[in-house]
């Protein structure tokens, strides 16, 4: 009772904060993990062997940064992209991004980044039968978006209706700016709450972060669940502590604190049923369940 106390007063200070920010705030229903848990069955086939993941570069932070009332200790920003891999192929969640797009992160400082690695994510790409995106942020996106190979990666690419209109109208960054030509492209969809992809796969509606945000469900062949979650917080303790990030790093990303809230108390609730929930940035937490087994550290190729 107490904690919802105190998440209903967070989440009443939240909306305070953007009274002004016409967000169409997604419900989430107590129903909603079951019908997700359904419709990841309504495309036939062998489910995922696998979840792998790959690192490509990082951002320095602080907890200060991160989540509300964080400390000053480092907080590592893993730059990720996930697979899903099948018996007979794979789908692609999140691009990797060039350097040039990964500069914008770094505000002037020179932070890692493994060329390599971005490389595997451009051939991952190329060989994917499909790639969907979390959201329209340069670090999941710009793989799709730009180099040598983007037309026919483009071609298997899934983006949303409303992550094309903040490609084209406001992007995070100007490297990463499409237009209505170029959209043609790629296959852009529209859905209310969720949308199943692939056997075992859905993606569910979660703008807040972005207008475009969505998380991808995962369930492999052996039962295992996963929700890749994005964005949504940067650390698993934004989830399990019910916090959003600060109010300075929200104004300036342009968040929906209380679409976000009210997903944090949806994944706070999921924590005890058992689903991987997986931010895209937590390196210690993608550190931890590569070590025990749950998630793969490299990305599986051709
Ligand atoms: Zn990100």
């Amino acid at each position: 009772m107490k904690r919802k106390a105190a998440f209903l007063l967070r989440l009443a200070l939240a909306s305070a904060v953007v009274s002004q920010v016409t967000a169409q705030e997604p419900g989430y229903p107590p129903d909603l993990l079951q019908r997700v848990r359904q419709a990841s069955t309504y495309i036939p086939g062998p489910h995922p062997e696998s979840v792998n993941f790959i690192k490509f570069a990082e951002s320095h932070r602080t907890y200060a940064a991160v989540i509300e009332g964080g400390s000053d200790e480092p907080f590592i920003s893993a730059r990720t992209a996930f697979q899903a891999v099948y018996p007979n192929g794979f789908i692609m969640i999140d691009a990797g991004m060039d350097e040039a797009v990964h500069r914008f992160y770094g505000f002037g400082r020179d932070e890692p980044y493994w060329q390599d690695r971005n490389d595997i994510v451009q051939v991952a790409l190329r060989q994917a039968n499909m790639i969907v995106v979390t959201h329209e942020h340069g670090d999941h996106v710009a793989g799709v978006l730009r180099g040598s190979h983007r037309a026919e990666i483009a071609q298997k690419t899934i983006l949303t209706r409303a992550q094309v209109t903040t490609l084209i109208n406001s992007p995070q960054l100007p490297e990463i700016q499409l237009t209505e030509e170029l959209v043609q492209d790629y296959i852009v969809v529209d859905y209310d709450e969720l949308l199943p992809v692939a056997p075992g796969m859905v993606l569910i509606r979660a703008p807040g972060h972005t207008p475009g945000h969505q998380m991808v469900y995962i369930q492999l062949e052996t039962g295992i669940e996963y929700l890749l979650v994005g964005d949504i917080g940067w650390s698993i303790d934004n989830v399990t502590e019910l916090k959003l990030r600060p109010e300075a790093t929200m104004n300036r990303i342009g968040e929906d604190p209380q679409a976000l809230m009210s997903q944090l108390n949806w994944l706070n609730g999921l924590l005890t049923e058992k689903i991987l929930v997986i931010p895209s940035h937590d390196d210690v937490l993608l550190t931890a369940f590569s070590r025990e087994g749950l998630l793969v550290n490299g990305l599986t190729l051709h």
